[in-house]
């Protein structure tokens, strides 16, 4: 069975099958899903998928000569508006990323809430969509929504998850630590958890409601404006793109 991916996912596709087509021998119980699976390619990612050119669900019999694979439309829509996200054990940066622009991402970093089959318990009963680079976890069935992050710095993967989800944004109110919301604050208010110094120099502080961590804008603030900005470029350009396929 001869095996076409969209451009857009062929770098998903193992090394040697990285071409337009590739031919893939299929036995008579495997699913045109298993088949695009075994490429390389998560169902996660496939926007559609036709066999000798009529459109297909992917548990269908995989008894055909052509499977054409197209990619995931963007935006993509959430199972929840604001999207809510669930985010794997290797993705703590993109965490606190994501949280910085106000958005709902839940990051377990140890413990049993990290292991795979928590993670998919989670990302089912809180509707949530798990962000992962990690291909056999999107391919757990009872999955019922997940994304393959690209990327492999911070900047890119969030550039990637805006451009996919095109998420409203709230900057400064979520806190990244925990993700609880930031309500403000005066220097009064939050004296004890502040350095003498921090405390003249600054006027505008909040505070964050799940865990009582303290901000203020501070030192990073310029590079920070700039990862904002960023962000909701990313987010204009595929909205005003609209629907990519
Ligand atoms: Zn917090």
């Amino acid at each position: 069975m001869v095996v076409r991916v969209a451009p857009e996912l062929r770098l998903l596709v193992g090394r040697r099958w990285r071409a337009e087509t590739v031919e893939v021998g299929v036995s008579g119980t495997d699913t045109v899903g298993h088949v695009v699976e075994s490429v390389g390619v998560p169902l996660t990612e496939v926007g559609g998928l036709r066999l000798d050119g009529r459109p297909v669900p992917p548990p269908t019999r995989a008894s055909g000569d052509v499977v054409d694979v197209a990619a995931r439309g963007r935006p993509q829509p959430a199972p929840t508006d604001p999207p809510r996200f669930l985010l794997d054990v290797h993705l703590g940066s993109l965490a606190r990323r994501l949280r910085l622009l106000g958005l709902d991402a839940a990051w377990y970093p140890d413990g049993p809430d990290s292991d795979d089959d928590a993670l998919v318990a989670r990302a089912t009963d809180e509707r949530r969509v798990l962000l992962t680079q990690d291909r056999a976890l999107l391919r757990r069935r009872a999955l019922p929504d997940g994304a393959l992050v690209r990327g492999t710095g911070v900047d890119d993967q969030a550039d990637d998850v805006l451009d996919r989800f095109a998420p409203a944004l709230a900057p400064w109110t979520r806190c990244v630590a925990c993700g609880g919301a930031l309500h403000p604050a005066t220097a009064d208010d939050v004296a004890a958890h502040l350095e003498p110094g921090t405390r003249r120099t600054y006027t505008d502080f909040s505070a964050c409601a799940g865990c009582g961590r303290v901000y203020w804008r501070g030192a990073h603030a310029a590079r920070l404006e700039l990862v904002v900005a960023r962000a909701r470029e990313v987010v204009e350009r595929r909205r005003r793109a609209g629907v990519s396929r």
